[in-house]
């Protein structure tokens, strides 16, 4: 089987000559082992701290090994009684085109009248990212003033719709005018933060939210935070679901220079992952998906084809490439 290793710890912006794809022959199917030929690849921005080198609250890539992330796939071969060949299937063996692993490992996809691959995105980790940082972090009530930041993304765009759909109203941050269009589309307010200080920040927010913010859906951090902080309205929470602005930072940068706002605003901000709010995915899977599936939620992929690319999908989701979900499509053939 094909797949990708990172070569060396990058420092900043990973280059793509840091990453390599190799091939492996693969052990005979083990009992209690399935293989997967993979269909589709999820790359996601967590990825970047784990080519760090050190353990954050996930291990760390090795270097040259197979590198790992969502993955769908179909079952080829199976010994395990619980898969048989022609399954769908999701799990962690991504970044490679044939995956063998134990079936403890590998699980079925669920069964709603959507394509495979919106189980990585808007139905999956991404998805659930989005309603676990509003209801269950912010605490998002109906009527309130929302901002989401990445706001077309596949965590934000399922942010956006879901405050909207509670009756919120809500202000997404995109960095492109189409961006931008797209979520006023939906329903939302939006700001272009491209070629923005943290002074015209603050103040398209205020135009934006004139009544200033309850929940701030955080996947950005940098100035947008500041300008956010600086829009807060009593008792505002913070949900800190992502930083990508500081991923490729070498060394962390200042602080909010204005993190005094949460204090005189009695705002709340909290962290929180994914992982250990998995128990609550069958809610959010039967709340989300069938609107989902109806149409009535609505998501964008983008869509990369082949695994050599794999490292230059990864990459473009920090040049903000990516429009929904960034996804990697492995040849059928
Ligand atoms: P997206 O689909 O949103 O892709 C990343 C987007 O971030 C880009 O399209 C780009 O859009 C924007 N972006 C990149 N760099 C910057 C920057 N410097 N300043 C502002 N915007 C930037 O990715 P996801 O939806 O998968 O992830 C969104 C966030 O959620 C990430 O921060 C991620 O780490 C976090 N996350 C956290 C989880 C948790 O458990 N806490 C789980 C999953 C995701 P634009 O054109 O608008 O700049």
């Amino acid at each position: 089987s094909r797949y990708i290793a990172l070569t060396e710890i990058p420092q900043g912006l990973p280059r793509q000559d840091q990453f390599t794809l190799r091939e492996q022959s693969l052990d005979p199917l083990a009992e209690g082992e399935v293989r997967v030929r993979n269909l589709w690849l999820s790359v996601d921005p967590y990825m970047r701290g784990r080519m760090s080198g050190v353990t954050t609250y996930v291990e760390p890539y090795a270097l040259d090994a197979p590198m790992d992330g969502g993955a769908v796939g179909e079952v080829v071969a199976s010994r395990d009684q619980r898969f048989a060949s022609g399954d769908l299937v999701r799990h962690m063996a991504g970044w490679r085109d044939v995956a063998q692993l134990s079936a403890d490992r590998v699980e079925p996809l669920p069964q709603h009248e959507v394509p495979p691959q919106a189980y990585l995105g808007v139905l999956g980790m991404p998805g659930m990212t989005a309603w676990t940082g509003l209801n269950r972090i912010a605490q998002m009530q109906p009527g309130e003033r929302v901002l989401v930041s990445a706001a077309s993304g596949a965590v934000g765009s399922l942010a956006v719709q879901l405050a909207l759909a509670a009756g919120c109203q809500v202000v997404g941050v995109a960095g492109s005018d189409a961006k931008c269009e797209w979520l006023e589309g939906l329903g939302a307010k939006a700001v272009n933060y491209r070629g923005k200080d943290v002074e015209a920040l603050t103040q398209a927010l205020a135009e934006a939210a004139p009544e200033g913010i309850d929940v701030y859906y955080e996947n950005v951090g940098g100035p947008l935070l500041d300008a956010a902080l600086a829009n807060l309205r009593d008792h505002a929470r913070i949900a800190v679901c992502g930083l990508i602005d500081r991923y490729n930072d070498a060394q962390a940068g200042d602080g909010p220079r204005n993190l005094n706002r949460l204090l005189f605003r009695k705002a709340r901000m909290e962290g929180f992952i994914v992982a250990e709010h998995w128990a609550h995915y069958p809610t959010f899977l039967a709340e989300v998906a069938p609107r989902v599936a109806a149409g009535e939620v609505r998501y964008r992929e983008t869509v990369v084809e082949g695994l050599e690319r794999t490292p230059e999908a990864f990459l473009k989701l920090f040049s903000g490439d990516n429009e929904g979900k960034m996804l990697v499509r492995l040849d059928a053939s």
